[in-house]
């Protein structure tokens, strides 16, 4: 019998037990994966430890927890994946192991592939978009962001280009790619953009995968350009905990398959 499970706030909508349910079933593992919401970060070294206690194979970190996650496993000795001790957040532990990793790195290559000389557009400078950052490093990356402090500071850590304010002056046409990494999609609100400038050959990406499609990449759709969602990202940072954790590789079709009912 293995336990795993995710801590965050909220968890209650999270699909990673449905994905992580879908693979132990499977592979013929005997487990649970269990949801622990952390309502105060002041808990949260507490809830980890008791966790730890409990027998936990290993934990998910979901939001606000990835920054804060990545001190309390330092504080603790555990052992950092280098895309985690790069991207300063951890999104997976494994306390068998005593390791620290941050899986969402491998989830965005999976869902971005990305050439040297690629123009890429992210949009949003929150807690999803160092890991972003750090995984598509080596094209040409320029992050917008409403607020100009926080799209600052990641655009000099991560060596971006940047662009604050008035996300309605970008010119879209200059990028091969671009991202929605804001929130804006979550509950239909639209990401103000001038659509006007969007190309057809412009690969849209939207990190959200609940609605499939958002408005932003409703647009998209509608200029003629290739769309994905967040579902990528979402399965292929969960197989890659899941690895860890069982040290088997699942199949991302029985995770789609589990999700498909779910995800409108
Ligand atoms: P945060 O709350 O940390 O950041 C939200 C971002 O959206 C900020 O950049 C914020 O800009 C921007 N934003 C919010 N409202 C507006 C607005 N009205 N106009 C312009 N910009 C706005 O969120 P996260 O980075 O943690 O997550 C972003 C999304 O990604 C969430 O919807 C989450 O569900 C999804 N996600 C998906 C994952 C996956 O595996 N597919 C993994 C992680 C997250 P400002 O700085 O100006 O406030």
């Amino acid at each position: 019998m293995i336990l795993l499970g995710v801590i965050g706030n909220p968890v209650q909508h999270s699909m990673s037990p449905l994905i992580h349910g879908a693979w132990l079933k499977e592979n013929a593992i005997v487990g649970q994966y269990n949801l622990t919401e952390v309502e105060n970060q002041g808990n949260l070294e507490q809830e980890f430890l008791s966790l730890q206690e409990k027998g936990y194979t290993g934990i998910n970190v979901t939001l606000p927890y990835k920054f804060e996650m990545f001190t309390i496993a330092q504080k603790h000795g555990f052992e950092f994946s280098y895309e985690a001790l790069e991207v300063g957040a951890v999104n997976t532990i494994n306390f068998k192991k005593k390791q620290a990793l941050n899986t969402d790195v491998y989830g965005i290559r999976q869902m971005v592939k990305i050439k040297e000389d690629s123009q890429i557009l992210v949009i949003g400078a929150g807690g999803a978009v160092p890991a972003i950052l750090y995984a598509l490093q080596g094209a040409n990356i320029t992050i917008a962001n409403r607020t100009a402090a926080k799209a600052q500071a990641l655009a000099e850590k991560f060596w971006c280009d940047c662009f604050t304010g008035d996300l309605q002056k970008l010119n879209l046409s200059e990028f091969d790619v671009i991202i929605n990494a804001t929130s804006l999609g979550l509950n239909s609100e639209k990401l103000e953009l001038n659509y006007k400038t969007l190309r057809k050959q412009t690969k849209c990406m939207d990190i959200i995968y609940k609605p499939k499609i958002t408005p932003f990449l409703q647009e998209a759709k509608a200029k003629g350009c290739e769309i994905t969602n967040g579902t990528t990202m979402l399965i292929f940072q969960a197989q890659k905990a899941f690895e860890n954790w069982t040290g088997i590789k699942p199949k991302p079709e029985t995770a789609k398959k589990a999700m498909r009912e779910f995800v409108l």
